[in-house]
């Protein structure tokens, strides 16, 4: 079956089907790097990687971009603040995103900076000038007439009939209510950066980047567009409103939006101490592949309650999970293969596939390979599973990790990471023991994988290939990969 997805535009579940053959063009607004990413902002980022993820096992090629917005008015007076340039400020986010992107696996998409792209930002206000859908103000500012696109309001579901024309506001974010016509491009203020272009100085404003940057990259129509649910007014709704008048055509299909996630049942904000960046958590001792389980674990429309319970519960998920897997690998199983095991993985990949083709039921499809593992379990503990349903489950944990991505054991060195950045931000007193403690695990686990070779290595010289395999293929469960070459045996991380 095709996977179904709700349009926030069509507001109902549609079969997806792509305007190119087997070929995904997405876009997905990216952060505003002025800080550190907080676990609302990677609920949206990891909800994007699963669709995407599950867009290539379904078999078609993706085209996803993503932007980095690093000019806006938060950057700017921050960078002002601490007397830096816009893109020294915005660096060190950039580079801190991209690494907790990586700590909780998501697949980097291709990026595009919004002060890459600053001429053809001002062509596109030329062109919607040229067009009357955009005015100039006395101090070279520009707006865009949202009284020429009669359509706005339409994926919000607003209805703006009684609008005031020529009201206007320039700031980028604004009233939920109020239909203004909206800033496309900002003249310079002083002590703000701004760049010179052919319809005057000044800088782009943020729903402008947007549209200019993913048709630019995809096209002038692409099949999705995604974000949180903040952004579908009036971010999305004035980047629906440039693009579609610019070019006259339907900017993107489907319309994706992740639902705003909470935080012990409230809304999460740093007044009421409930704001945890990734980094947070981490050093508080939590590993990366619990948050990212946690975050999928409940559908990207569903309310996402965050509570500190729930991330204990996903730790001992991951952990049944990777237990599995090994206990699999490193078995040793007598020949043949049972017909209920055969049918249980084959079944189990079914269950997934229909889950996630259900809009994306994250949660459903992890319960699909809970169950398998425990008939599994319980069958190996009865003696009754074969060597030849060894791969058929190994094959369905695989299918099951192409779009979770917990499996591989690599917290350890990820949390090294995290422990070094903390001592060099000095940040010393938020680590936790139990952050330390992991690390210095994660050492000793060096000298358990020291010995595993050594054993490994007594095994090849008494010509006991079985036993060497069993063992090298325990260590390729937990995320260890062996390399035996002619001057010997070395290992390292994946
Ligand atoms: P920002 O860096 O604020 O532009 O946000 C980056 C992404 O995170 C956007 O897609 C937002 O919609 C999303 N986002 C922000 N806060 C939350 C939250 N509490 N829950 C889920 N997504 C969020
Ligand atoms: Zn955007």
């Amino acid at each position: 079956m095709a996977l179904r997805l709700f349009n926030t535009m069509s507001t109902r579940i549609e079969e997806f089907h792509p305007l190119r053959d087997r070929e995904v063009r997405m876009y997905a607004c990216g952060p505003t790097v002025y800080d550190y990413g907080h676990i609302g902002n990677f609920r949206t980022f990891i909800a994007v990687d699963l669709l995407r993820r599950f867009f290539r096992q379904s078999g078609y090629s993706v085209r996803h971009v993503m932007n980095i917005t690093d000019v806006d008015d938060k950057i700017i007076r921050n960078a002002a603040r601490d007397g830096v340039t816009v893109q020294q400020y915005t660096a060190k986010y950039e580079k801190a995103f991209l690494e907790d992107a990586a700590m909780i696996s998501i697949e980097q998409p291709t990026l595009v900076r919004a002060t890459e792209h600053i001429l053809e930002m001002a062509a596109f206000v030329a062109k919607l000038l040229e067009k009357g859908f955009a005015y100039r103000t006395d101090d070279g500012s520009y707006y865009f007439r949202i009284s020429k696109f009669p359509e706005y309001g339409k994926l919000s579901k607003k209805d703006f009939s009684g609008m005031q024309d020529g009201a206007r506001v320039d700031v980028d974010e604004y009233d939920k209510d109020s239909a203004r016509d909206f800033a496309l491009w900002k003249a310079p203020k002083p002590g703000e950066a701004s760049w010179d272009t052919p319809i005057g100085p000044g800088r782009p404003g943020w729903h402008l980047e947007c549209s200019v940057m993913s048709m630019e990259e995809l096209g002038e129509s692409f099949d999705l567009h995604a974000g949180g649910e903040d952004l579908i007014f009036p971010h999305h709704e004035n980047e629906i409103a440039q693009s579609e008048s610019g070019t006259g055509k339907t900017f993107a299909n489907f319309w994706f939006h992740a639902r705003f996630l909470l935080v012990e049942g409230e809304k999460m904000s740093k007044s009421l101490g409930n704001f945890f960046t990734l980094r947070d958590l981490i050093l508080r001792g939590h590993k990366p592949s619990s948050i990212r389980y946690l975050l999928t674990s409940v559908p990207y429309r569903n309310q996402l309650n965050f509570t500190f319970d729930g991330l204990k519960q996903a730790a001992v998920s991951v952990e049944r999970l990777r237990n599995f897997r090994m206990r699999l690998s490193a078995g040793i199983f007598s020949e043949g293969a049972s017909p209920e095991m055969q049918s249980l993985a084959s079944q189990t990949v079914e269950r997934m596939t229909a889950a996630l083709d259900d809009d994306l039921n994250t949660a459903q499809a992890q319960a699909a390979i809970f169950e398998m593992v425990r008939q599994a379990n319980a069958a190996a503990d009865a003696g009754t599973i074969r060597k030849g349903d060894v791969p058929r489950l190994l094959a369905a944990l695989t299918r099951f990790d192409e779009i979770f991505a917990v499996l591989d054991d690599d917290d350890g060195p990820k949390m090294k990471r995290a422990f070094e950045w903390a001592l060099t931000e000095g940040r010393e007193q938020d680590v936790s023991n139990e952050l330390r403690e992991a690390v210095q695990s994660g050492q000793h686990a060096d000298a358990e994988i020291e010995e595993k070779l050594a054993a490994m290595k007594a095994a090849r010289g008494a010509r006991d290939f079985k036993t060497s395999d069993t063992i090298r293929a325990e260590l390729a469960a937990a995320g260890i990969l062996v390399d035996i070459t002619k001057d010997g045996i070395r290992w390292r991380r994946k």
